[in-house]
């Protein structure tokens, strides 16, 4: 997955908690193995290849995890979408490599979720039309940190933090206080900006600060506008708070395509999901859920269990 896995548990066994830790980091590394574009072998590079010449039979999992994409493009209109890479995968970060306007143009309308035809019947995937390309990278870490959580529920741990890139999620408390997630500034990663208490949720940040390249004053980086395919810069940085990582990583991009309004409009409308939006001039937006003095005075609301004032203590995760 390209990124560092944290996993924090209390274990009254240490033996049996290093266990559980090596059970989690085998069920990312089965992830990454099924779901990687980087790796010809994939489960989704076998999609890529062949879904828009024939429809292609996929493991329960990856067919599950595409409903579930296919869902987040609907619920943002749009602005979530897998086959953004039709064009993303010209992109190059590292390389500081970028596709054409001709290059874009020609290859935009393959961008477009309804291009990804699911059949229950045979557990298949189809393409509509050629050129279309998927990459989970939005939402395959979230996933893998809801399995990860999984994994340690099912071995009867009930405080723990599992964190990927990020993508984290906490269930329990941790010594009695909620966790603290720390929101770093978009441009000095030492300097946070706003802290969130968290019991049993999920959390993930997106920034255009985390895989990018500058030029002639335009940062290129890696969240695409499904509808221009160029970077999306509506926001600096945008963190979503829900029950699960596969839903606030599926819905972290959201608010760079559509902007704060908008993004704010759709976070409100959904009843288990909260957000803090870092606007373009540095503005900190947040959800309804979290407007300070609005916020519920029960130690732990449903859902998201955010309070009003941060408590004070360690911020074990930093976005
Ligand atoms: P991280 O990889 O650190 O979890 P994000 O959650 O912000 O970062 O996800 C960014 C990734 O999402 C990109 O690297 C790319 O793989 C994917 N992506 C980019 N644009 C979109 C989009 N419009 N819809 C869905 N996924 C996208
Ligand atoms: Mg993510």
């Amino acid at each position: 997955m390209g990124t560092r896995i944290y996993v924090e548990i209390w274990a009254d066994d240490q033996q049996k908690g290093e266990a559980a830790i090596d059970a989690v980091m085998d069920e990312m590394r089965h992830i990454d193995d099924s779901m990687s574009t980087y790796k010809p072998t994939s489960e989704v590079s076998k999609v890529n290849a062949l879904a828009a010449t024939r429809p292609v039979p996929i493991s329960p999992e990856l067919f599950k995890l595409l409903g579930t994409a296919l869902e987040y493009s609907r619920i943002t209109e749009g602005a979530f979408d897998i086959t953004y890479a039709s064009v993303g995968y010209m992109y190059d970060f590292r390389e500081r490599r970028r596709p054409t306007e001709e290059q874009i143009k020609v290859a935009l309308p393959a961008v477009n979720y309804r291009h990804v035809l699911l059949n229950p019947r045979t557990h298949s995937v189809r393409f509509s039309r050629a050129g279309v390309r998927i990459d989970l990278g939005g939402i395959a870490k979230g996933y893998s940190v809801d399995r990860g959580i999984e994994i340690l529920q099912a071995r009867g741990y009930s405080h723990a933090l599992v964190n990927a890139g990020g993508d984290s999620r906490v269930i329990g408390d941790r010594f009695g206080r909620p966790w603290v997630v720390g929101i770093r500034h978009p441009d000095h990663p030492d300097q946070i900006i706003t802290r969130i208490p968290l019991v049993d949720a999920a959390f993930s940040t997106s920034g255009d600060y985390e895989r990018y390249f500058d030029e002639d004053g335009v940062r290129y980086h890696h969240i695409i506008d499904p509808h221009t395919g160029h970077s999306a810069s509506k926001v600096r940085s945008a963190t979503v708070i829900a029950p699960t990582a596969t839903r606030t990583d599926g819905l972290s991009k959201t608010a760079f395509v559509l902007g704060p309004d908008e993004a704010m409009r759709i976070y409100n409308g959904l009843d288990d999901v909260d957000a803090v939006l870092v606007t373009p001039e540095g503005r900190i937006v947040y959800s309804r859920g979290l407007q300070p003095g609005d916020a519920p005075s029960a130690p732990a609301a449903p859902a998201t269990g955010a309070a009003a004032d941060a408590a004070p203590g360690a911020a074990p995760a930093v976005h």
